[in-house]
């Protein structure tokens, strides 16, 4: 089924993979001959550029360490003091929703790279699903910011947004995309998705492909359905929009494709009105080959509920990329979603990787240590062990610690395949226990096994450190539904409970001990009503996060974000006893 386009971008990643070592050597030889001059790498290079000093004399950082020069070119100086190419403007960055959004350089070289990317890595899945340019059409749910200006006049827009914006993408658009450009553009992300949905569902015959960035807005998509897919059937029967949609844009553009479809509004109708939503995405776009959106790392949370609602339909996760640099490519677009691992671009940025210890008991301890561990090369990984990420980029971004880490699982070629762990923050402690994402979200697994046989879904969770009243315990919020529209209401809370023993069973060693010496208190579960967690990412949003780049943060610290969710607690239960 391959397309000669699509074998030769193949063709490109072979060759690009083969030869690793030698591209990740130019590339930083390029970025150091071009740079070595900045402000900033002359404090350390002094205007050398051998790799070996750049290894020796350059330090490891972080954001904050770059801010102050970020910040210098945002308020109006020259942006060579951090980088030889003139800057375009900024990306928007946020690692996870919630923390303050950073703002990462951009230049031409960057818009190349990622026009080039964007070539390839959909390229595995054309491979195996044919050419859906060709196809038909996609309905990708996309979501635009507007741009912020910093003071020099650069704009600073997400990196989503970045694209959205582009003359080659907005001209493609009608042909590859069911989304008018003025509903990706809507100020309202409710009214853009209303009318996104509703495009998607006009033209639901030439659907080829279904998909955004992230799962948790594919689902958002969803759930947005289920409450809307009445109204929206109504105004495919009558071709009007409904009145609640007040944008222009919007309008505009419905004005110009809508017209009365009784019939289509009862088929959709009698697909809608189903008992069951089990494998409701491959009913409603027939045609549709695959759904594409990131499954891994915070969103791996929801491929349970995800392939439920697309049954029989693949899922694929195709890209790992950040603002800060494009990093790998899904080779393997039928893997399994626990089996996904990205294959490393060495022509997108220099990587180098900083080795986390694994714990004896499978949980990973934080410990990289800038001081006393080398950093290790793109081919020189060693397969299972985890790594920290860090890229030195053609933007300005020297030894920068993106924050992800990351498990060798293989490699293609020369080039190594990474499956993500997790962002790299500890993000529940009450005493001197570290409790990670991925703890919490191996805790959380063996726990919302027992809801599945009872025909119940958790479809959101995230947690908090409730010190409050000493000793402080660990509290987890529980979006739960039930497959066939039963109410969790219904859940026997015997059953709430045994989840919460469950999770402290399943917690690391030393939860256990702090919680048989009574340090951290019973852990709580605090179920919430249904759309709690779209009332949460509404408040993100709310806050400028760009909906089509939203990950909900494992663990709240904000004050407003726990006040969403406490208001809508409609069930506690605890922990009847110590885990040992
Ligand atoms: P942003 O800076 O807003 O573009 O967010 C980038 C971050 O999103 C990365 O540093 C990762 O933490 C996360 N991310 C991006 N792609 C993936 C992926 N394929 N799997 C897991 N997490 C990802």
């Amino acid at each position: 089924m391959a397309t000669n386009g699509c074998e030769g971008r193949l063709k490109m990643i072979a060759e690009l993979t083969t030869n690793a070592e030698q591209i990740q050597d130019e590339v930083l030889g390029e970025i150091l001959s071009r740079n070595a001059g900045t402000e900033y790498l002359r404090g350390y290079l002094h205007g050398q550029t051998e790799k070996q000093l750049f290894k020796k004399n350059v330090p490891i950082v972080t954001y904050e360490d770059l801010k102050p020069y970020i910040d210098r070119i945002a308020n109006g100086e020259t942006s060579d003091i951090l980088l030889a190419e003139p800057i375009t403007g900024f990306f928007l960055s946020s690692g996870t929703s919630g923390g303050q959004p950073k703002l990462m350089p951009v230049t031409a070289e960057v818009a190349n790279k990622w026009e080039l990317f964007r070539g390839l890595y959909e390229s595995p899945a054309m491979k195996h699903f044919g050419d859906i340019n060709q196809a038909g059409k996609r309905l990708e749910l996309m979501f635009a910011r507007p741009e912020i200006e910093t003071p020099s006049g650069l704009k600073a827009a997400s990196v989503s947004t970045s694209i959205y914006n582009e003359c080659n993408f907005r001209a493609n658009l009608p042909k590859l995309y069911t989304s008018p450009v003025e509903t990706i553009f809507c100020p309202d992300p409710n009214q853009g998705l209303y009318c996104q949905l509703l495009f998607g569902l006009i033209q639901r015959d030439e659907v080829v492909k279904v998909g955004s960035v992230f799962a948790s807005t594919v689902l958002r998509g969803i759930k947005f359905l289920e409450n809307h897919w009445q109204e929206l059937c109504y105004d495919i029967k009558t071709g009007r929009l409904s009145d609640w949609i007040t944008d222009s844009g919007c309008r505009n553009a419905a004005s110009l494709v809508m017209k009365p479809n009784p019939e289509q509004a009862d088929l959709i109708e009698t697909i809608c009105n189903c008992k069951s939503w089990e494998g409701i995405i491959r009913k409603l776009w027939p045609k549709a080959r695959y759904i594409c959106c990131i499954c891994t790392g915070i969103m791996r949370q929801y491929t349970t509920e995800l392939e439920f609602y697309c049954r029989g339909l693949p899922l694929v996760s195709d890209l790992y990329a950040c603002s800060e640099a494009i990093c790998g490519m899904n080779l393997e677009p039928l893997c399994k979603p626990c089996d996904i691992s990205y294959t490393f671009l060495p022509n997108m940025a220099y990587f180098e990787f900083l080795p986390v210890k694994n714990e004896g008991d499978g949980s990973i301890e934080m410990k990289s240590n800038n001081e006393d561990t080398e950093l290790v090369d793109l081919v020189n990984v060693k397969a299972g062990q985890c790594y920290e990420l860090v890229v030195t980029t053609c933007a300005g971004l020297y030894r920068y610690k993106v924050g992800d880490v990351l498990m060798v699982s293989g490699f293609y070629n020369n080039a190594p395949q990474f499956q993500f762990v997790e962002r790299k923050n500890v993000i529940l402690s009450v005493d001197q226990e570290k409790t990670s994402e991925t703890d919490l979200f191996k805790a959380v697994t063996e726990a919302k096994a027992l809801l599945d046989p009872l025909g119940f879904i958790l479809t959101e969770y995230t947690s908090y450190v409730d010190t409050s009243s000493a000793p402080g315990h660990y509290v987890l919020f529980w979006e739960i539904k039930g497959k066939e529209g039963t109410h969790c209401k219904e859940l026997d809370p015997k059953i709430m409970v045994e989840c919460c023993s469950r999770m402290e069973e399943s917690l690391h060693y030393t939860y256990k001990i702090y919680r048989k010496r009574n340090i951290i208190a019973a852990l709580e579960i605090r179920v919430v009503k249904q759309g709690s967690f779209e009332a949460l990412m509404d408040y993100y949003v709310s806050k400028g996060t760009s909906l089509s780049q939203y990950k909900k943060p494992s663990c709240i610290k904000s004050e407003e974000a726990m006040k969403i969710l406490d208001s809508r607690v409609i069930g506690k239960y605890f922990s009847p006893k110590s885990p040992l």
